[in-house]
């Protein structure tokens, strides 16, 4: 039992150390991708499930390493955000998703564009005046941005959260609140939030029709938000009977694999030719 403990033991540490070298090599590798511009955002669309028409897209980062291949986002972001390179990541993201938006509506295509917020990203005192200066320079509509937040973003320090969502809400953006159901928030303090979008997270789409108590928890939510006069998006939508089980329970704005996977904005117009098959 001795021998076995110890050899426990090594295996575990050798496993922390392979975690911590990962880690190590992640924050030295992310200085230099930035640099060296290894990033790309790809957009997922987010698609009315009554016409099948794109009514925006979500932003999401991608990695790619010239060794490494692609890095996903749930392997750098956490270390990003430890490192504070989020805030810089975050605003080239930012940048883009607005040139994006930019570029959809001089073709006079006018999708929303939601934009994920880290914590540091947040809690940055300089996120209002970037935003602002963003949104002036790519001539981009506020209207169109929607900002992705946490639960446990606004959850902290709450009238903080409150006085940054209002100022956030003042360049015309709107806010989303991701993950939803996932967090601690209470729903006497989601009231006093000035947010405008919940989305359903995917842990209780992924398993509908086989789970009935995801079915009952999803159909809550969405009869929540509508009560609270709010938006909702559904995420990680997979398969047609989900797109079905969500239009039952009149939540039609949905997005997940069932549409599409994110594509590069090169691969929109085969996106697009998917779609009309549909
Ligand atoms: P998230 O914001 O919840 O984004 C949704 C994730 O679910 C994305 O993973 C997306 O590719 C994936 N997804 C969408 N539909 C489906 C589906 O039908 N099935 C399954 N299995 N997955 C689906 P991704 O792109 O790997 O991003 C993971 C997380 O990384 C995001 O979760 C977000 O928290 C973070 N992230 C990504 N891009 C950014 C960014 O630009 N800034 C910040 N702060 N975080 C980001
Ligand atoms: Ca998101
Ligand atoms: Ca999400
Ligand atoms: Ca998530």
């Amino acid at each position: 039992a001795k021998a076995k403990g110890r050899n426990t033991f090594h295996f575990y540490s050798q496993e922390l150390n392979a975690a911590a070298n990962e880690r190590l090599f992640i924050e030295n590798e992310l200085r230099n991708g930035i640099r060296e511009r290894q990033f790309e955002v790809y957009y997922q669309p987010q698609v009315d499930s009554r016409n099948q028409q794109v009514v925006g897209y979500e932003a999401l980062i991608r990695w790619f390493h010239p060794k490494e291949g692609m890095i996903p986002p749930t392997k750098f972001i956490p270390i990003a955000e430890a490192t504070g390179l989020i805030v810089e990541l975050g605003a080239w993201v930012l940048q883009e998703a607005c040139e994006f938006a930019a570029r959809l509506a001089s073709k006079n295509l006018k999708n929303n564009i939601s934009i994920n917020l880290s914590a540091r990203q947040f809690k940055d005192a300089n996120l209002v005046s970037t935003l602002d200066k963003i949104i002036k320079q790519t001539g981009v509509e506020p209207k169109r941005l929607h900002l992705e937040l946490t639960e446990s973003m606004l959850m902290g320090h709450v009238e903080a959260a409150i006085l940054q969502l209002h100022q956030l809400k003042a360049l015309g953006v709107s806010i989303s609140i991701d993950d939803f159901g996932t967090g601690y928030s209470s729903l006497s303090y989601l009231k006093r939030f000035p947010v405008d979008i919940l989305k359903v997270d995917r842990s209780f789409v992924k398993d509908i029709p086989e789970e009935t108590n995801d079915m009952e928890i999803t159909a809550a939510i969405i009869a929540m938000a509508q009560k609270l006069k709010l938006n909702v998006v559904a995420e990680g939508v997979e398969t047609i009977e989900q797109v079905e089980f969500l239009q039952n329970n009149n939540c039609y704005i949905v997005q997940g694999y069932y549409y599409s996977k994110p594509v590069s904005e090169a691969q929109l117009p085969a996106l697009f030719e998917r779609l009309s098959h549909i």
